[in-house]
């Protein structure tokens, strides 16, 4: 194989009769005026030849998929021609939202992947959510030994208040039942049972009562008593059930055959492509809009801290005004606040008292107003930063002057991320799209080869 590309008599568009040799595994640039045919060359005349040449190898079926150049390349020959891709220029709109990863396209392969491959976690309680069937939780029961007693339950009633016991019971028996349970605590509809109406219960149905030994068969084939309680216990349990293992520490395990975590019953919002794009208003993360950054006022930025309050330690201009100050010796009285020793001496209570809280304590405050008038103002003392965004991000005029004291953070809700926490609970070999997005090349190749699929991934 020769070390060069070599073209002769290039004669696309307006190239003159060009012979060129390229060398190859090295990063060439072909430079010249505007206008002075580079991507003639480049594009429609090197990649416009391989690209036919590969054409010529697919099915006429094949090439209807690809998108191709109809225009002939005109060269008499180009030489040691290896496979070539193009990847296109793109005016990219200065859009603040758009990254390497956006503009590649390479998002949306990623994007693709995401939503027919995944795991997903539960937001609100980490727990992996995952749709159950008879399947899934007879192969749970099997792992057990194979003397342990176990109870199909299903829910009934969940987190219900103002529990009429009675009412239930009625209920419980015209489905044809007699035993439920509350608190893991058995009961048939004959026993008395007390209540506090302030608790929240889980109410179950009883529906069965098995031995594994008896009643699961590693090949599945005498499985029908426990494939039909199973059956009814999700029906009557609005598709979500619970198992209690009899063991000697017994244990229960929550089911659902829809998706749901069976955990803390939070419902996940369905998938579609746009739940991973920035695009999509619905799925951007809800603070920061796909910024990843959130403009705050940080303690360090707005306190010159060898100052005194009485100085003016806090830097940002409304601090200087007199009816502050007032204010703050109002404060200085209730909460023993030190108005005269620097900044840096403050104990970490007067620190907080100034930045993060709020009172709501109404100060009296004196105030010289410009007409030279006393006047009595009753307010509550705001704390620093709290002001500062409220003036920072609601008044157009005066924004200008809190600019310098403002600092870029992560966004605290997405860290960084930009996606909504629902998108990005869903995981891929334990990384969400966000963090696929960032590992180097190699690291992705490496990822992408240890994808292992379950049977179902694969369809
Ligand atoms: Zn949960
Ligand atoms: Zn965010």
């Amino acid at each position: 194989m020769s070390k060069y590309l070599e073209v002769y008599w290039a004669n696309t568009h307006n190239l003159k009769n060009i012979n060129v040799k390229i060398p190859k595994n090295k990063m060439v640039i072909i430079t010249g005026l505007s206008g002075s045919w580079k991507s003639s060359l480049a594009f429609n005349t090197i990649y416009n030849v391989w690209q036919q040449k590969y054409l010529e190898s697919l099915s006429s079926y094949a090439r209807m998929f690809i998108w191709w150049m109809k225009e002939e390349a005109k060269v008499d020959e180009i030489v040691w021609l290896s496979p070539t891709i193009s990847i296109d220029q793109k005016t990219t709109n200065r859009n603040p939202r758009s990254t390497v990863w956006t503009i590649t396209e390479i998002l949306d392969y990623y994007k693709l992947l995401y939503l027919n491959i995944w795991k997903r976690k539960c937001i609100k309680c980490n727990n992996l959510i995952k749709k159950d069937s008879l399947s899934t939780v007879i192969d749970d029961l099997i792992k057990q030994d194979i003397w342990i007693k176990f109870i199909i339950k299903a829910l009934f009633y969940k987190n219900k208040t103002e529990v009429n016991i009675e009412k239930i019971k009625k209920e419980i028996l015209d489905l044809g039942f007699i035993r439920f349970s509350i608190w893991n605590n058995i009961y048939t509809v004959n026993d008395e049972i007390i209540l506090d109406k302030e608790k929240r219960y889980n109410i179950y149905i009883i529906i069965d009562r098995l031995i594994i030994w008896d009643y699961i068969k590693k090949d599945n084939s005498d499985n029908k008593r426990l494939k039909d309680s199973l059956e009814l216990a999700f029906k009557i349990g609005n598709w979500q059930i619970q198992i209690e293992i009899l063991s000697k520490k017994s244990k229960q395990k929550n089911y659902s055959n829809v998706f749901i975590c069976s955990d803390c019953w939070h419902i996940p919002e369905e998938l579609t492509i746009s739940s991973f794009s920035f695009n999509s208003h619905a799925w951007a993360c809800p603070v920061c809009h796909w910024l990843w950054e959130k403009m705050v006022f940080l303690e360090e930025n707005i306190v010159k801290e060898n100052l005194t309050i009485e100085e003016w330690a806090i830097l940002p201009p409304w601090f200087w005004w007199s009816y502050f100050f007032n204010l703050i010796k109002e404060v200085k009285k209730k909460h023993k606040l030190r108005i005269n020793i620097p900044y840096k001496d403050l104990s970490k209570r007067e620190r907080n008292l100034l930045m993060n809280w709020t009172w709501n304590i109404i100060y009296r405050v004196k105030f010289l107003s410009e007409k030279w008038t006393s006047n009595i103002y009753n307010s509550k003392f705001e704390w620093v930063i709290n002001t500062l965004s409220r003036r920072f991000f609601t008044s157009g005029k005066e924004k200008t002057h809190y600019d310098k004291y403002v600092t870029n953070i992560d966004c605290p809700d997405c860290g960084g991320m930009r996606l909504k926490k629902e998108s990005l609970s869903i995981y891929l070999n334990k990384l969400n799209i966000w963090e696929l997005s960032k590992i180097s090349v190699v690291k992705s190749k490496d990822f992408f080869n240890k994808i292992q699929l379950s049977n179902n991934q694969k369809k």
